[in-house]
């Protein structure tokens, strides 16, 4: 069960105050291991600061304390699932809702607020994607990188070099995406077929006894939710607003978690020993941990999928300069990939640009 604490040193530890620990310990949720009989303090184990942790985390994520409770009565990834797709769900329509806002106050978006004379009709904002794509093997004797565009999907994968067969892996990995969501092109047919894509990879890694993976990131144009980013692994997803480089995805890897953790500088990490290793990859297990979320996209944006060789190869300043000085997503795509080749990119690199229109 582990040592026993204080209320107060506990909630120290574990990120909920002492107020929280008793109303949720009110509701069945992570009641003390144990109480004193003659004072009638609590203590908790630590044993429990790891559930605790997960109920702070949870918190933050907008989950009711009954929900939680009930959760941890029979814990099931597919409630994740359900509670990530809520997420997305509501801040779409809260988009929609801002929309028609804007249409209902004859705002003009381009404007900085003065009225435009425009009535509007409360549509939601229409756009078109044009993408263009550029690969290159590098410093590498194989390309193990993949990329596919089809009309609402677009995808790039980075196939595990130091895994047999990355680039089997990679291209699985897109195809199988592709075609699963244009089954479903829902929020939750896109993570359904990344899952179709887990495991159409590790059935062939496992087939063969050979150890495939590969990371996938895609950017979706959804039937209930608008635009939709997925990711696997540490290639990205940026977009290009007027002057503005936005990096939309958090990569999962070790380095990017001692980032996030306060551990290491951005500078460090490019030379840190484990820059390479991924805590998540497509076909690595038989489930796959993938992270989506809504992106807002409006005309005139530049987005790109692109894969670590490109901007391992190029400083964050140059991948704004040459995405913001090329005249189309084609150009921009090639011009990026061929001045990561000429800095020397030792890995394959990969770029997807995407234009809103
Ligand atoms: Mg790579």
């Amino acid at each position: 069960m582990g040592d026993l604490l204080s209320i107060g040193d506990f909630a120290s530890r574990c990120g909920l105050s002492a107020k929280m620990l008793r109303s949720y310990a009110a509701a069945g949720l992570l009641v003390p291991a144990a109480i004193d009989a003659w004072s009638g303090y609590r203590y908790y184990s630590t044993g429990q600061l790891h559930q605790a942790r997960v109920i702070a985390l949870l918190r933050r994520a907008g989950v009711g304390v009954d929900d939680i409770a009930h959760f941890f009565g029979n814990p099931d990834v597919a409630q994740l699932d359900r509670w990530d797709l809520e997420i997305v769900n509501s801040s779409a329509s809260r988009r929609r809702a801002l929309a028609a806002a804007r249409s209902a106050l004859a705002l003009d978006r381009t404007a900085g607020g003065r009225q435009s004379g425009n009535t509007g009709t409360g549509a939601p904002v229409k756009y078109d994607l044009v993408p263009g794509t550029a690969t290159h093997q590098g410093g590498r004797d194989i390309n193990q990188d993949a990329a596919l565009a089809g009309d609402r999907l677009f995808a790039v994968a980075d196939g595990i070099g130091a895994m047999d067969k990355g680039e089997v892996a990679s291209q699985l990995a897109v195809e199988t995406l592709t075609t699963a969501f244009a089954a479903d092109r829902t929020a939750s047919g896109l993570l359904k077929a990344c899952r179709e894509a887990n495991q159409v990879v590790w059935r062939q890694a496992t087939n063969e006894n050979s150890a495939m993976g590969t990371t996938l990131a895609a950017l979706a144009i959804t039937s209930d939710t608008d635009a939709v980013v997925l990711h696997v692994g540490d290639s990205r997803l940026y977009r290009l607003r007027n002057t503005r480089l936005a990096k939309l995805t958090q990569d999962h890897t070790v380095v990017a978690e001692l980032i996030r953790d306060g551990e290491l500088g951005e500078q460090d990490a490019r030379t840190h020993p484990h820059r390479n290793v991924l805590t998540r990859a497509v076909g690595a297990g038989p489930q796959v941990d993938a992270d989506y979320a809504g992106v807002s996209c409006e005309p005139g944006d530049r987005l790109m999928l692109c894969t670590d060789g490109l901007f391992n190869a190029l400083a964050p300043d140059e991948l704004k300069d040459l995405l913001s000085a090329a005249a189309d997503p084609q150009a921009a795509a090639d011009t990026l990939v061929t001045a990561a080749v000429q800095r020397g990119a030792d890995d394959n690199v990969t770029a997807m640009v995407v234009d809103v229109q």
